[in-house]
């Protein structure tokens, strides 16, 4: 059999497929159409990937990418050019209110894949920027339920789930009021809910105790207050009966939900993170999340394997968009991939602290197959 595209010798990390070791992998007409070692047949185009890392396309969880629709929005292609990831899962930067532009102008045209948590609140995140920050859950007037319900049944292809924010920040004197009508709308579409957090009140275990199996809650491993830890380093009773039923815990690092003291106490205890997500906007893509290799990386000096790592970034956060054709290399699945390389080196990773950790090695992205065909190469990968 002839294939459109064959890429060889690559150490093949799938934990779709419990998969750690070298192997070839094979795209036709936009799928994955093999894997295996020494695949046989021809292609119309080879390359050799030995001693690079190739993995299922990077999903990220958690970006603002409705770029000039949103002060907070980047350019999904440029992104996806940084950082290896294939598809960038916006959330809740459009709501119903504005949501049929960011389909129209954005994630139809982007040839990285785009899908959407629709916001609760009418438009978005509407209000984000260095100097005007307003946080889009503060007024009830604003929560849109109906709205919200008619729009997720216009976009099922693209809408999967449904966003609102929580915190002294993001919904002041409302509370936890917007995720009462978060869940109803998700309950009415059957579809997940994704909840931020950010400082209290309400509480983070007030929070969580709502969340349902399947629901995601972005900013696991923010620093106090409202951190998941209690004052004598113990994971809240909360978010151990959350993981439970099924609740995903996901990073969405961003400018302010990352801390290195969170996050090694959070290891200590046995309490890793499902999704690891990197919650870039115009605010933190120049520091200090950066990207999702970036993102990523800094689960390496904290003892996280590589396959757990590529797990958090591929197979669990498909499993929690409901996409199985997404973050798996098994044939007739997506023809979506991300190479990587681990390099040696001086680096040093910020927290949304200030705190630095020198490491001597990270992950760089050196290129993705989106749709089974090259969307970037690293000029690495390109001689
Ligand atoms: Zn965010």
């Amino acid at each position: 059999m002839t294939f459109d595209l064959i890429l060889r010798n690559a150490r093949v990390i799938d934990p779709g497929q419990g998969l750690d070791e070298v192997h070839d992998v094979a795209f036709t007409g936009g799928k994955v159409a093999a894997i295996g070692k020494s695949l046989p047949g021809e292609a119309r185009e080879a390359k050799d990937l030995t001693g690079y890392i190739l993995t299922p396309g990077l999903i990220d969880l958690h970006t603002h990418v409705y770029w000039g629709g949103t002060s907070l929005g980047i350019d999904a292609e440029d992104f996806a050019r940084t950082t290896a990831v294939t598809t960038a899962v916006d959330t809740g930067s459009a709501g119903p209110g504005n949501y049929p532009g960011f389909r129209k102008h954005v994630i139809e045209p982007s040839a990285v894949r785009i899908l959407a948590y629709l916001h609760v609140s009418f438009a978005g995140i509407y209000g984000f920027s260095k100097r005007i920050m307003v946080g889009e859950s503060h007024d009830p007037r604003l929560l849109a339920a109906r709205e919200a319900v008619e729009v997720a049944h216009s976009d099922p292809k693209n809408i999967i789930g449904i966003k609102v924010r929580i915190g002294r920040h993001a919904s002041g004197p409302t509370g936890i009021d917007p995720l009462v009508v978060a869940l109803q709308v998700a309950d009415e579409t059957a579809l997940p809910v994704m909840c931020h957090i950010d400082e209290p009140p309400p509480s983070y275990e007030a929070v969580v105790d709502m969340l349902r199996p399947g629901d995601v809650l972005t900013h696991c491993y923010r620093p106090f207050p409202n951190s998941p830890l209690t004052g004598d380093g113990e994971v809240k009773p909360a978010l151990l009966a959350a993981r439970e039923r099924g609740v995903y815990f996901d990073i969405g690092h961003g400018m302010g939900s990352f801390s290195w003291k969170t996050a090694r106490g959070m290891m200590d205890k046995g309490f890793p993170p499902d999704v690891i997500s990197s919650d870039v906007h115009a605010l933190c893509i120049d520091g200090p999340a950066y990207d999702q290799v970036t993102t990523m990386s800094k689960f390496m000096p904290l003892g996280m394997s590589l396959y757990d790592i590529v797990r958090a970034s591929t197979e669990i956060p498909a499993r929690a968009l409901r996409r199985p054709g997404l973050g798996s290399l098994k044939p007739g699945t997506e023809g979506d991939a991300s190479i990587l390389s681990v390099r040696q080196g001086d680096f040093a990773l910020e927290d949304v602290l200030g705190e630095v950790v020198k490491v001597k090695e990270r992950l760089f992205a050196e290129g993705c197959i989106i749709d089974g065909k090259w969307f970037h190469q690293s000029e690495g990968l390109q001689s």
